[in-house]
């Protein structure tokens, strides 16, 4: 088991696969945002060979992230190879959905168990402001598809952007009486690329759970207010699906935080919102032994932040959030 050095149990690995995009959503990464060069990201066979190492020392959920996942060259044999992984219990994905109509079905056959796909707001020309060009329709077709392949329970994300779709929380929380889907409100946090946007025009969990109970009334409490992840769960008073609020900002869960992340050019990053990263791909494609590799893994992890300093203003600037995986 990896453990840090305040008894967190470390075990969720979230690994990006590709910064690159085919959407550039405004809180995400600026619009004319440079890519890395394929070469400079973790090979097929460096993914598999990392997720392997990362077993052995007690991780078991894996989540694939971007950019976006679902651009990678061959993802659906990496979702194979690591789903196949001793050690692996779970593989989700978080993803724009653009392209599940076509790869939902096939990443369900190669081990993939679930998926949170990303739908800021159901009205086509907010959505296309809001992603630079994105189409909405083709997003929900994604969420259908997920659902008919049985990436269950889907899960949908939304981050709320003073204008841009402030008022598309409540249509969003609807869904929920409808689908027993989990729609999610993530708070915009501030990354490099973006930050005077992303401070100025957050809007809080609170704010939006106000607003959602001003139309539908009192949400009831899930599961005794436990979190579900990252997630404080409620439900409609009609509900089918939940409805989840991640308050990273203003009441974050570093405390209860298992998880570290793999960038695309295979970096460790112990803390989404911390500067601090260890290189793993240098020293594997250097000839490091498994052991080495090992070792510089255990050592990250038990130096993991306790948590972010964004309340102290601390932000991170060395990466966008598509470079390090949401
Ligand atoms: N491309 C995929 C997608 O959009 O779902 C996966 C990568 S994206 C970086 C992962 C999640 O991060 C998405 O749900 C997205 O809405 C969210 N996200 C992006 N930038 C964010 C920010 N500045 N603050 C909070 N969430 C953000
Ligand atoms: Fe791409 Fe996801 Fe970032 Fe949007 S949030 S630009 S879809 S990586």
């Amino acid at each position: 088991m990896a453990k840090d050095r305040f008894g967190r149990n470390i075990h969720y690995l979230r690994i990006s696969l590709t910064d690159h995009c085919n959407l550039r959503c405004v809180y995400c990464m600026p619009e004319d945002m440079t890519f890395r060069p394929n070469p400079e990201l973790m090979q097929e066979e460096e993914i598999i060979t990392l997720t392997h190492l990362f077993a052995t020392l007690g991780f078991d959920k894996i989540r694939l992230t971007g950019g976006e996942p679902t651009i990678r060259k061959n993802v659906v044999e990496i979702v194979r190879g690591i789903a196949s992984t001793e050690g692996i219990r779970s593989v989700s994905m978080t993803t724009n959905g653009l392209l599940l109509s076509k790869l939902a079905e096939p990443l369900a056959q190669a081990g993939l168990e679930r998926v949170n796909i990303s739908i800021d707001t159901l009205d086509p020309e907010k959505f296309k402001r809001l992603t630079r060009w994105g189409k909405v329709d083709e997003v929900w077709d994604g969420i259908l598809a997920a659902e008919a392949a049985g990436l269950t329970p889907v899960k949908l994300n939304a981050v709320i952007v003073t204008g841009y779709n402030e008022s598309d929380a409540v249509p969003l929380a609807g869904l929920t009486a409808k689908y027993p889907w989990q729609v999610r409100f993530i708070e915009m946090m501030p990354f490099a690329g973006a930050t005077e946007f992303q401070l100025t025009q957050m809007v809080t969990a609170a704010q939006v759970q106000k607003q959602i109970e001003a139309e539908f009334g009192p949400l009831e409490v899930v599961n005794n207010g436990k979190l579900d992840g990252e997630a404080r769960l409620f439900r409609l008073p009609n509900g089918i699906g939940d409805i989840g609020f991640i308050s990273s900002v203003t009441v974050p869960f570093c405390a209860s935080c298992t998880r570290a992340r793999l960038t695309a050019d295979g970096i460790l990053r112990m803390c989404l919102l911390r500067e601090k990263e260890i290189d793993l791909l240098t020293p594997l494609r250097a000839g490091a032994t498994l052991e080495e590799l090992r070792d510089l893994i255990l050592a990250t992890v038990w130096d993991k932040p306790w948590g972010h300093g964004l309340s102290e203003g601390t932000i991170p600037l060395n990466r966008v959030m598509s470079e390090i995986g949401g």
